[in-house]
Formats: C-alpha cells, structure tokens, sequence
C-alpha cells in the first residue's frame, strides 16, 4: 500500500498531495510498464535496452518531482533502469520489488520525465530529504511548503 502525504504553502496555502510508493497492484503496474516498454512508449532507447538485457528490470516506485522549469510539484513513477550486479542473461518473469532492486541490482539510466504543465524537465526528489532542508518552494508565490498531518493511504 502506498502513502499520500500532503504538503501546503505557508504563505497562500497551496496544497500539493503526493502520492508515494507502491500500491497493492504493483505487480499489475510493473507487467504493465514492461509492457509498454517493449511497445516503444516510453522510447526507443528503453525498447532497445530491454531486447537486449531479458535480465532488465524497472523502478515502478510513485516519487515525487518538481519541475525546474516552472516550479511545479508532480507525482511520477521512477523508471529508472536496473540490470542485476551479476548479469545472468536469464529472463526476467513477474515483477523486480524495490527491495530486491536495493539489494541485487545496479541502475544504468534515469528516465527522463517532462512538467505536464510546462514540458520543462522533472527532478525526481526525496520529499523528506527536501522538507528537512527546507528546499520545498511554493510554486504560486514562493512560500515555504511543509509537510501536514493529512495521511492518506492509497492501494
Ligand atoms: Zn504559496
Ligand atoms: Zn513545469
């Protein structure tokens, strides 16, 4: 199950919620992501790597992102790339967990993700990381964003 958390603006209140992590039909999204992948949707390169590498596996985690173009919060999944630190050339069936990407995998590219509001380029962030550095910036009038107590469970 996957956790919601909502951040909100000091100044005017903007609220922005993030869904993070996996949710209960992670093994679905991840056949569903590889899927895609070799359909070519999320780009030729992604395509070529995962004919080539049947040992590939995918980071189907929910992050957080802001734009670095226009400041917006955005919710994506990873995509980050991984092949396992002993390459087996064995195919791999069913769904890589983050736990098993942590321990027996390396990643060998980052997804490139776009603002749906602008196009400009997402930076994939920890959240907590960020809220702890006080680096979370209002991306109507620049107020600090911090952390509420609204939990929100997702499956
Ligand atoms: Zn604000
Ligand atoms: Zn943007």
């Amino acid at each position: 199950m996957g956790n919601g958390y909502t951040i909100r603006c000091r100044k005017c209140s903007y609220e922005y919620q993030a869904m993070l992590g996996f949710g209960m039909l992670f093994p679905t999204v991840y056949e569903d992501t590889v899927k895609a992948i070799r359909e070519g949707k999320l780009g030729e390169e992604y395509k070529k790597f995962f004919e080539e590498h049947k040992d590939a596996a995918i980071n189907c985690e929910a992050c957080a992102a802001v734009c670095t173009g226009c400041g917006k919060f955005d919710t994506v999944k990873d995509y980050g790339l991984y092949l396992p630190k002993k390459e087996t050339g064995d195919v791999n069936f069913g769904c890589v967990t983050a736990e098993e990407l942590n321990e027996g995998y390396k990643q060998v590219m980052k997804y490139g993700h776009k603002c749906s509001a602008c196009g400009g380029d997402l930076k994939v962030i920890d959240l907590f990381d960020e809220l702890a550095k006080h680096a979370l910036k209002c991306p109507e009038c620049g107020g600090e964003m911090y952390l509420t107590e609204d939990l929100l469970m997702w499956d």
